[in-house]
């Protein structure tokens, strides 16, 4: 069996070294976690829409000139990537207040707010991933004045072009959770792309008419059909055929990495 080498395990995903030097490969768990590990689980057969999802959304970000790690899927739960130094900042951009936001400023969720709002949290899970300022960020050198202009303007942009695919299948994007990385290409010279995933776990999305929600606040909030909301994004984005849902559990799809 094939033993690669595993880079790095997170809570939902795997990342294995890849087949070229630069490269990675990136696994996709079912394995849900919230509340910062409070709550554990597994959604079964996520990691393989996830990987569905996330590779459709980061190729037509790429088509509108979005820089991304994405370099190709390689089979149900795999793809390949760019390996680029995380920036060890969580960006988070708003259109209707929900979940943390609406705790702390007491508005209720749903409200649609006067703008988008972009905002930043350390990754670390000790911590609890705290809430930070462009002033933490700079002072304490997670990223410079100019990887700050170009995270913040690449996240306003996917949220422009995001909110209307998603309006185009009756869901709105409440709100996601984006991560960047700095890329080096051979002359040494250094961009900033679009990394980790963009999927149902790092994104709240609701359905127009019924407000229904379609994303891992099923999970964190008990609500029941998880999988079949995750599915039922893979299927409006239309990159799950009407009869393949079934196949999910029976085809090695929901089995451990090697
Ligand atoms: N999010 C995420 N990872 C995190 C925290 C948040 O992907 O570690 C996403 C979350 O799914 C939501 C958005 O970022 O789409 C805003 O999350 P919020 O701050 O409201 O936190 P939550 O209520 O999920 O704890």
């Amino acid at each position: 069996m094939n033993r690669r080498r595993r880079i790095y395990e997170g809570k939902a995903k795997i990342l294995f070294e890849g087949p070229e030097p630069g490269t990675l490969v990136q696994y996709f768990k079912d394995d849900a976690t919230a509340f910062n590990n409070q709550k554990k689980g597994v959604i079964s057969g996520k990691g393989v829409l996830n990987n569905r999802i996330s590779e459709y959304l980061m190729t037509r970000l790429a088509e509108m000139g979005i820089p991304t790690h994405f370099i190709r899927r390689v089979n149900m739960r795999e793809q390949l990537i760019y390996e680029a130094e995380i920036i060890p900042i969580e960006v988070v951009v708003r259109n209707i207040a929900a979940g943390s936001f609406s705790r702390r400023f007491g508005i209720a969720e749903g409200t649609p707010l006067p703008r988008s709002i972009v905002e930043y949290y350390y990754k670390s899970d000790e911590l609890g991933d705290p809430m930070i300022t462009e002033e933490h960020i700079t002072a304490f050198g997670w990223a410079t004045p100019q990887d700050l202009d170009d995270m913040m303007s690449l996240a306003l942009r996917v949220n422009d072009y995001l909110s209307g695919l998603f309006l185009g299948i009756g869901l709105r994007l409440v709100d996601f959770k984006l991560e960047f990385g700095r890329l080096y290409n051979e002359h040494g010279d250094m961009r900033i792309i679009l990394a980790d995933e963009i999927s149902p776990d790092s994104a709240r999305l609701w359905d127009v008419e019924t407000s229904e929600k379609f994303d891992k606040d099923r999970f964190r909030q008990d609500l029941g059909n998880v999988e079949n909301a995750y599915r039922e994004v893979a299927r409006r984005l239309g990159v799950l055929q009407e009869n393949e849902p079934a196949n999910l559990r029976n085809t090695g799809a929901v089995a451990t990495p090697a």
